[in-house]
């Protein structure tokens, strides 16, 4: 076979060509005669004249003709294009023996699938077929969603491309003997046994980072969300532009890459019509797992350096070269050397610019952006050159030597064959290498993390089941027994228990603020009161300890305020209980002050001073971290998990504060924070000074309520005994069930004010317990109050209750007081 090539500005010259192929030897007896034609800048009359000219000239030829892009046409986006741009580029290949047959498919939107289906059709009925050469109709057409159709076609490369519309797209075929074609997908089937194309997909840019994927899109075109964010946050992020500035100039460097099915396709999204939009040339697809990438030009010179010999080792007699506009932003002036080197292989190679390049083979590949895309052909005998494609390759071998050399670009840019790597390689790996790491990393660490919240939420739950029981039933012993030592040792239990108690809390607590899940709930609350109360309990502790213990308050405070009391109490407490812990001598003082913030906030000063073992100054940035502790030799003795004062951080973050430390190493410390809480008002604008709380009135008279009946349902014996224990003096009548059938059948008979219920049993947990007896809507029990016992303190179990219709729940473990507060809400 040969190959003419020719570039002109003007159909007067058509004619001299003409002559010139006349004179190839080979005219006059090639059995296939094709004619690759593309036009540039021609308005609408001038390309009418240039079509009937080269119809005219070439009746004999098979002609397939599109538009192209000059370089200048590129790098000038938009700049209306000089007289001289005007252009086109015929390239003639005659073949001795080969064939190559033009057809036209109809396309209409959305019928991509049909076409495919047509395509797929024809080179099946094709005698060898060895190549696809496609002109879409129209740039919007989904060519992927076509050639998907074709995904079962083994060794016949596909190749093609899209150019733009913005200056009218035109298209043309004619195929002698059955005229020409237009407005449809042209496509140009070569085909003959003796016959070789070999294509061959260059990128050349390396995806650098983390994937992200596509979440949300208005079509294959138009990506509103990567990464459940607007589309626009992946160039403003990691390329510091502005919406207005997402446009190809700023982008040709860092194309997005898309993996799919392991080849690496390039896109590149410019500002789309809607806010953070994105508008791709090339379809993008929900879950195409996306990255940015890094092209650096020595590496597509590389790149195009390999596919150049493995060009020489194929002997082509003739080649194509599909380029994307976007290696002319890149390379500049350097991508006619691109091109240069393919010449030295092919000296008549034909080389176009387009907007999206078509490259599938095997199931895989599509709309190419930002590669190069080389077509070489060879026809030759059976069984001639090293790399041929015969029928017993076929049979040998999964596919063709070109199939396969093809296939093999998509995962490997290794230049095995050469000691030297170039230091763009080195870099790209580096860079690449580097990502992936950190993503695995990352991921490892975030695994790690979650098996260890879940380990340590499931192990603290079940230490507060058996631990309910072991505080109730001491509690019973502290209420009953008379012998001293008995008490001594209860007494130990007690405080041993509340120790373990406060560790379980402190790790549940932990592992919510770290899931995100710690919630604040402000209340009214008497700020006096509880601080008095806080004063009290540490008075003790440090009595105890032979410490002097100064609390200092400002007679000024607010009487109430709005605030998470629980959470500030939990604060204050870890703070104290540290004064004391890490003082063996001298003072710890407290000191609550308060000023105004305006007419309906205060800000409460809180601080905890200690003359104890201070802390080093390197070290006060460690105490943060949950479960690390500082100073190992002064502290070895002392209790603790390192997990307070990470609390007491977290938690003053989540209400607006923040912990203050100052401490001179040796002789002592002072934690303080500023907190800034509501004052609440009364109805007629005046500050509120009581709470009304009906329950705490009656806290002192203790529960006598005849008549009421009561259920009680969980699986530990322990847990059913402590309840009757608390509830003996009520009067309350309590029937027990071990387990969900016994209960259900109970229930069935029996009217009972409360029914409790606990959560996690064997057989029927209590969710499934309490929906079957509420399932019997005209059961005694229907409108009974229901309570969930559960030692899971999550938000989710109590939001779970309640909004199965549980009218409260009990928090294992549970003192009397607390079980008291429920039936007083019921009694
Ligand atoms: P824990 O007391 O359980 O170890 P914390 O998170 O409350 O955990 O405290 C972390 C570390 O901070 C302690 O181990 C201790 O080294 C240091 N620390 C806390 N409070 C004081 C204090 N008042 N004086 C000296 N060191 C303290």
């Amino acid at each position: 076979m040969i190959q003419r090539t020719f570039e002109l500005s003007s159909p007067d010259e058509i004619s001299r060509i003409a002559e010139q192929i006349r004179e190839q030897p080979l005219c006059a007896s090639a059995k296939c005669k094709v004619l690759l034609a593309w036009t540039r800048q021609w308005e609408e009359e001038g390309f009418a004249s240039f079509r009937q000219t080269i119809l005219e000239s070439f009746p004999d030829f098979t002609i397939i003709g599109t538009n192209y892009h000059s370089r200048s046409d590129i790098l000038n986006s938009g700049v209306d294009p000089a007289e001289s741009e005007r252009g086109c580029i015929l390239s003639f290949l005659l073949f001795e023996n080969a064939g190559a047959t033009l057809y036209g498919i109809s396309t209409g939107y959305g019928e991509e699938e049909r076409e495919g289906l047509e395509l797929k059709k024809l080179i099946m009925d094709t005698n060898d077929p060895r190549g696809v050469y496609l002109i879409p109709h129209e740039y919007a057409n989904c060519m992927e969603d076509v050639l998907k159709e074709i995904g079962d076609i083994r060794d016949v490369p596909v190749f093609g491309l899209k150019t733009s519309m913005q200056r009218g797209y035109r298209s043309f075929g004619f195929e002698p003997g059955r005229g020409v074609m237009e407005d449809c997908l042209l496509v140009l089937i070569f085909h003959g046994r003796q016959l070789n194309i070999r294509v061959h997909y260059n990128l050349g840019w390396t995806p650098v980072g983390k994937p992200m994927t596509v979440t949300k899109e208005e079509n294959p075109f138009l990506v509103d969300e990567i990464d459940g964010k607007a589309a626009s946050f992946v160039y403003n992020k990691y390329l510091g532009l502005r919406n207005e500035q997402i446009m190809p100039q700023n982008l040709s460097e860092f194309p997005l890459i898309i993996d799919r099915n392991g080849v690496k396709i390039s896109r590149i999204g410019i500002n789309g019509p809607g806010a953070g939009q994105l508008i791709f040339g090339a379809p993008v697809y929900p879950g195409d797992r996306i990255s940015l990438s890094y092209g650096n030009p020595d590496d597509l010179f590389d790149e195009i350096r390999r596919d150049n010999a493995d060009i020489a080792d194929f002997g082509a007699q003739a080649g194509l070269l599909i380029v994307c506009v976007n290696r002319v932003m890149l390379l500049r002036e350097r991508e006619t050397d691109e091109i240069e080197l393919y010449r030295k292989q092919v000296n008549e190679v034909a080389a176009v610019y387009g907007y999206g390049e078509l490259f599938y083979l095997n199931g895989r590949g599509g709309e190419l952006n930002s590669a190069l895309v080389s077509v070489v052909f060879r026809e030759d005998g059976p069984a001639a050159i090293p790399g041929c494609t015969d029928e017993a390759d076929k049979a040998s071998k999964s596919g063709t030597p070109e199939a396969s050399a093809a296939e093999s670009e998509f995962e490997s840019t290794d230049s095995a064959d050469s000691l030297f790597v170039p230091f763009q390689d080195r870099l790209s790996r580096l860079f690449k290498e580097m990502s992936g790491d950190l993503i695995m990393a990352v991921e490892e660490a975030k695994n790690a993390n979650r098996s260890k919240s879940v380990f340590f939420s499931s192990v603290s739950h079940e230490f507060r089941t058996p631990l309910n029981s072991i505080l109730g039933m001491n509690d019973m012993i502290l209420r009953e027994c008379t012998d001293g030592n008995i008490l001594k040792y209860a007494r130990n239990i007690k405080s041993s228990g509340r120790l373990l108690q406060e560790l379980i809390n402190d790790i549940l607590d932990t592992g919510r603020i770290e899931a995100g899940k710690m919630e604040i709930i402000p209340v009214d609350y008497k700020v006096r009161e509880v601080m008095d109360e806080l004063a009290a309990m540490i008075d003790y502790s440090a009595g105890e300890k032979g410490l002097i213990f100064n609390y200092s308050v400002d007679e000024g405070l607010p009487v109430i305020l709005h605030g998470d009391e629980k959470r500030i109490r939990q604060c204050i407490i870890n703070l104290l209980n540290n004064a004391v812990k890490y003082t063996t001598k001298g003072v710890v003082a407290f000191s609550v002050g308060s000023s105004p913030v305006d007419k309906t906030h205060a800000k409460l000063h809180i601080s905890v001073r200690d003359s104890g073992i201070g802390i080093r100054p390197e070290d006060i940035e460690k105490l943060s971290v949950p479960y690390e502790r500082v100073d190992g030799s002064k502290n070895y003795n002392v209790e603790g998990t390192g997990l307070g004062l990470n609390i007491v951080k977290n938690l003053l973050a989540l209400m607006g504060s923040k912990l203050e430390i100052r401490s001179n190493y040796g002789r002592g410390s002072v934690f303080s924070f500023d907190i800034v809480q509501e004052i609440p008002l009364m109805a007629d604008g005046s500050v509120k000074k009581e709470i009304v709380d009906t329950s705490a009135d009656r806290s002192s008279e203790s529960l006598k309520t005849q008549n009421a009946t009561i259920l009680v349902v969980d699986d530990t014996l322990l847990n059913i005994e402590l309840v009757k224990l608390f509830l003996k003096d009520s009067g309350i009548i309590i029937d027990m069930a071990l387990d969900g059938d016994t209960a259900l059948t109970m229930a069935a008979d029996k009217k009972y004010d409360i029914i409790f219920i606990d959560r996690r049993m064997p057989g029927m947990d209590g969710f499934e317990l309490h929906r079957r007896i509420k399932a019997d809507t005209a059961g005694v029990n229907a409108g009974s109050v229901f309570v969930l016992l559960t030692a899971d303190e999550s938000d989710s179990i109590r939001e779970q209750a309640l909004a199965e219709g549980f009218t409260d729940y009990l928090s294992k473990p549970f003192d009397s007081s607390a079980l008291e507060k429920i039936l007083r809400k019921v009694f």
